[in-house]
């Protein structure tokens, strides 16, 4: 359950983020998460959008959007004396069918945005307002 564990870890990291920029007694709700990994990451969207739904039942990120973006490889090609890159894992040149590609990356996880507002459970009115 690589997913779940990682997933976890996201949680825990944006529950916090989220909960250091609480000021005095205002308490924070996240309402969406925005996550880049690289291609070879291996990490499905869907998967992870999904687990994260249920995870965040009952934390302060209940019913937060996360949004996962799959960052594409990029490499340096020595044939085509350029920087190329791919959607997916392949070993040639997307260009030239070359093997002598040097891959970089595309193991990371970044956090690119957190969107919190202030808490308002059980005052849908005032929860619009905030939201603009
Ligand atoms: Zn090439």
């Amino acid at each position: 359950m690589h997913e779940m564990s990682l997933v976890s870890s996201l949680l825990r990291i944006v529950l916090e983020e989220a909960k250091k920029r609480e000021t005095g007694r205002q308490r924070l709700q996240v309402t969406g998460v925005r996550l880049e990994a690289g291609a070879l990451t291996g990490l499905m969207p869907e998967t992870l959008e999904g687990c994260f739904a249920l995870m965040a039942e009952g934390t302060a990120a209940e019913g937060a959007r996360l949004e996962v973006r799959i960052r594409p490889l990029t490499g340096y090609c020595p044939d085509c004396g350029e920087e190329v890159s791919a959607g997916r894992r392949i070993f040639s040149c997307p260009r030239c069918s070359g093997c002598g590609v040097d891959w970089k990356g595309g193991r990371e996880m970044e956090i690119m945005a957190i969107d919190v507002v202030p808490f308002s459970r059980g005052d849908a009115g005032a929860a619009e307002e905030e939201a603009v």
